[in-house]
């Protein structure tokens, strides 16, 4: 049986059903796996196994208290006719690199992969718990997370979902996904402040221990949608186990062969997935870790110090366009050898200071990790000369990963086959997607972005796309970041 203990201090551990209801844990630290569980199939075996098969594989070995047949449940209402190709997270070979696309899901972002099936786990757990309250999901995006989890949780029996984004912090395509979602039980709100503001927002939500009494008075409880939660994670390290097996199926990579993964970095949720999957097994040679200008993460592993006190910048990749990554604090907590008191000190540091600093110590434990940005310019180049070359429209979060990788060859001659996580579809980011192309395309409207990005990639436009295109706006909801909980408790009526 695996237990979930606190990044932050040595409460009791808890079962994964429960680490997944609750999202954070008591003393707002993360929850983190006693051990992290081998794959108990070899790569070959594996790659005989589709993705649902290769994710029951993964994830029994994290969710040990759910019952096979829960999570086989889970698993199937997760990843099925919602993605748009059988295999759910293909992989594409463009200019000596494998781009791993994982945007074949409902909302056409990365999200879609734990997305999709977080709300089974959720519910699920509930039942197993006898938990009779309904789940209100909180949740802070910087684009892509939000309408994920909407989408998955939309018409969810027992769940509400509270979405906040940053009102002029995501892609115009990114905000009509939001504000035209359906479902009683859906409420989007923008905020007059960055994505760090709506995050830190939710979680001093997620701290109040009177806020949290009255919604038990009223029969909800509050649950996390946000990466942090250990739900999220655990799908995430699917995909790093089945391209693996992939390659190898493909004949592209030898057993036992080692990779590099290309991660482009927000919150440090999908990277630490990869981490988790190279202990698990996954031959990893270099997890090389992507920023764009908000740069924290490339100074901080060339430094051992992470400062967030920086001005933070709107970028054309704005799912990274994060200066807090929560997702980094389970990486300190481990690499501090499971020492709470280390991290929990960290963490004090940077709410107080916005700082903190690591030992050399710990700072060792970092060698394989890779650091990189890429600028704006950079970004667009990069999108513009792989088209030209090879006719492959990347989106700028992709762009982002794929200049860091070049970057990172041309500094280290490395020659390890290299998977890019591509994160989002380019049609999610059609204006800067074109704008890098050619300037010509200043003058056209979204839509018509669209079906000419659609006829130059020769790729049909997703369906994700068609539905916005004349859906109504449901939500025209504004607020300032101090007002967030009062807007909580005027859409629950308490
Ligand atoms: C969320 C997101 C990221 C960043 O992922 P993290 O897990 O937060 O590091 C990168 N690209 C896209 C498109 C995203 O939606």
């Amino acid at each position: 049986m695996v237990k979930y203990y606190s990044t932050r201090s040595d409460i009791e551990p808890v079962q994964a059903s429960e680490a997944v209801l609750k999202g954070l844990t008591s003393d707002g630290g993360l929850f983190v796996p006693d051990h992290i569980p081998a794959l108990e199939m070899t790569m070959k075996e594996l790659s005989e196994l589709s993705y649902q098969e290769v994710a029951y594989e993964v994830m029994k070995l994290y969710l040990s208290d759910y019952t096979e047949e829960e999570l086989k449940n889970c698993i199937n209402n997760a990843y099925d006719s919602k993605f748009d190709t059988e295999v759910i997270a293909p992989l594409t070979e463009a200019d000596g690199a494998f781009y791993l696309e994982l945007f074949h899901g409902s909302t056409i972002a990365f999200k879609d992969m734990a997305l999709s099936i977080l709300p089974y786990l959720m519910t699920t757990a509930a039942k197993k718990h006898n938990i009779k309250n309904d789940i209100v999901i909180l949740t802070a995006t910087s684009g892509d997370t939000g309408k994920a989890a909407l989408a998955g949780f939309a018409e969810v029996e027992g769940t509400k979902i509270i979405v906040f984004y940053p009102k002029n912090g995501v892609s115009p395509i990114q905000e009509k996904q939001m504000v035209t979602q359906k479902g009683d039980n859906t409420f989007v709100v923008g905020i007059h402040g960055n994505f760090d503001d709506a995050q830190t927002g939710v979680k001093k939500i997620f701290g109040d221990k009177e806020f949290a009494a009255l919604m038990d008075e009223k029969g909800y409880q509050f649950s996390s949608a946000n990466s942090i939660n250990i739900g999220r994670l655990v799908p995430q390290i699917v995909y790093y186990v089945y391209s693996y097996a992939q390659l190898l199926k493909e004949e592209k990579i030898t057993d036992g062969e080692k990779i590099n993964v290309v991660v482009p970095t927000g919150n440090f949720g999908n990277i630490l997935a990869a981490y988790f999957a190279k202990y698990m097994g996954v031959p990893i040679h270099n997890l090389i870790c992507a920023s764009n200008e908000n740069k924290v993460l490339y100074d901080f592993f060339k430094t051992g110090e992470y400062d967030r006190n920086r001005q933070f910048v709107l970028t054309s990749s704005p799912s990274m366009d994060i200066l807090i990554s929560s997702n980094l604090e389970r990486l300190i907590y481990l690499i501090a050898g499971r020492d709470a008191e280390t991290n929990a000190a960290c963490m004090a540091a940077l709410s107080k200071d916005g700082k903190y600093e690591i030992t050399a110590e710990m700072k060792e434990k970092l060698d394989e990790f890779y650091g990189g940005y890429a600028t704006e310019q950079e970004t667009a180049e990069k999108i513009k000369s792989l088209y030209e070359k090879c006719g492959y429209v990347i989106d700028t979060h992709t762009a982002v990963a794929a200049t860091v990788y070049d970057k990172y060859v041309a500094e280290t001659g490395d020659t390890h086959k290299t998977v890019i996580a591509s994160t989002a579809s380019p049609f999610k980011f059609t204006r800067s997607v074109m704008d890098a192309l050619d300037n010509k395309y200043s003058e056209m409207s979204d839509f018509e972005l669209v079906d000419e990005l659609s006829r130059i990639a020769n790729v049909t436009v997703p369906n994700a796309i068609e539905e916005i295109r004349t859906a109504e706006v449901l939500h025209n909801n504004i607020c300032d970041k101090e007002d967030m909980a009062n807007i909580v408790k005027q859409y629950l009526h308490i």
